[in-house]
């Protein structure tokens, strides 16, 4: 890290103690853009670097709610509005037990470069609780989200702040809480939350769009090498919305998906996933992954560990942060993977990052691969705005034109920077360039 961006980051260190993950998010920002830095002194002049560390408005809330059994629950709201140099706050909610600030600050801030990344006019934001929804009934969730929704309609809007799923969130919490913004502001204003049901505002698409967007970027790093994803096994974890998307994608483009996980464990499927099977389990009946085992015949189940020790092509982290390791890594190089790419949010540890890049493995960053879900709600934002609504067959060609853009953006910048196949760097300096560039125009605010 050149000296100046350093000191940038020895401050963050100091300023937020105790949160691991925003300082490895922050960090891995850092280490790329010495090149960017060094070409424009007055980033440094103008504090830029600071401005962008600090979120521009943190709010944290309680929220106070009854169970069914008639007992009082407290748990915590957050909203981290972290930058709008390029347009409203726009990034998930996260309801699970292990949400805290560092975890937020961390997807916030990713957020920022994979929506700059999009070029669809959003900033970056995320928010969420320690709510967990798994295991509550139906009445508790729609209790908990109302309530949640008393603190944050005063925050959000279709221009100010744009929030939509991310783990624990999906149609039926963003029902919840758009209907009661509704109700506190007397407006039906579409454009407030995405990942709205289709049948009031939402748009087609949406739900497939982060785990078709990764694969897509997978095929663009492959076909970069005059390769495809024909034919290829595929480890992917995590059995949410992004592994069963990404699933879906691979198939339709012949690629062979073979795994899923939970928190509990994880499926081998070597004769390629059922995913009617899957849907049924995860979409209708919200159980575990270990439910797919018991029904097809033929899989094995592994528990307590998760899916990277299969010899595969192409792995695809799905799940949740850091969850695959240096050991992991070693073990998925070992057998011969050709490329990672991240649907997850920072799956993937920095020393593991290191060891793909070092080993030659194609290696697309989350902010670069999973940045078709932000991308697709900015699609929804626009038909919401306009009072239109699009074929399936026009958002995915839009998504797709997005999803090659960003790859191209990526390799095109790693290549001008001397860093040719260096996805990492490459994401990293185009989006961090598009913020810097609005931020100095709008002065120092
Ligand atoms: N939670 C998703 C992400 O990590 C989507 C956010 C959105 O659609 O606003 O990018």
């Amino acid at each position: 890290m050149d000296k100046a961006v350093e000191a940038v980051y020895d401050e963050v260190l100091k300023r937020n103690p105790n949160e691991p993950e925003f300082h490895q998010a922050v960090r891995e920002v850092l280490e790329s853009i010495g090149p960017a830095v060094a070409k424009h002194p007055e980033y440094i002049e103008t504090k830029l670097l600071d401005r962008l560390v600090e979120p521009e408005r943190q709010i944290l809330f309680r929220v106070p709610w009854v169970d069914d059994n008639g007992k009082v629950q407290v748990n915590r709201g957050y909203r981290i509005e972290f930058n709008s140099a390029l347009g409203p706050y726009k990034g998930g909610l996260r309801f699970h037990h292990s949400v805290n600030r560092s975890i937020l600050k961390f997807l916030g801030f990713e957020q920022i470069f994979k929506n700059a990344l999009t070029m669809q006019g959003i900033g970056g934001g995320k928010g969420g609780s320690d709510f967990d929804p798994h295991g509550r009934s139906d009445t508790e969730v729609m209790r908990f989200c109302q309530q949640f929704m008393t603190e944050l309609y005063r925050h959000i809007g279709d221009q100010t702040d744009v929030p939509a799923g991310d783990i624990g969130v999906g149609g039926r919490e963003v029902g919840y809480m758009f209907g009661m913004y509704k109700r506190l502001t007397n407006r039906f204003e579409s454009g407030v939350l995405t990942g709205k049901s289709l049948k009031w505002g939402g748009s087609l698409v949406r739900t497939e769009a982060t785990g078709y967007g990764t694969v897509l970027f997978a095929r663009s790093m492959l076909q970069a090498q005059g390769d495809d994803l024909e034919g290829k096994r595929i480890a992917i974890s995590g059995s949410g919305n992004v592994a069963i998307y990404a699933a879906e994608k691979a198939m339709q483009l012949g690629g062979v998906p073979v795994t899923l996980s939970d928190s509990s464990g994880w499926i081998l499927d070597e004769d390629g996933l059922d995913l009617d099977l899957v849907k049924q389990i995860k979409e209708v009946e919200r159980g575990r992954i270990s439910e797919y085992a018991n029904r097809k015949s033929g899989v094995k189940y592994f528990s307590g560990s998760r899916p990277w020790s299969v010899p595969v092509d192409v792995a695809l982290p799905c799940a949740t942060q850091n969850e695959l390791n240096l050991a992991d890594a070693k073990e998925l190089v070992k057998n011969g993977v050709r490329a990672v790419a991240e649907g997850a949010n920072m799956p993937t540890t920095p020393d593991a990052t290191d060891l793909f890049q070092a080993s030659s493995v194609l290696f697309a960053p989350g902010k670069a691969a999973n940045a078709g879900g932000v991308a697709t709600s900015a699609l929804e934002m626009e038909q919401n705005a306009s009072r239109t609504r699009w074929s399936f067959e026009k958002a995915e060609k839009k998504l797709t034109e997005i999803m090659r853009d960003i790859h191209d953006s990526a390799a095109q910048t790693a290549e001008e920077y001397g860093r040719p196949g260096d996805y990492v760097f490459g994401a990293n300096i185009a989006g961090f360039t598009r913020v810097a560039d609005a931020m100095m125009e709008q002065g120092i605010v």
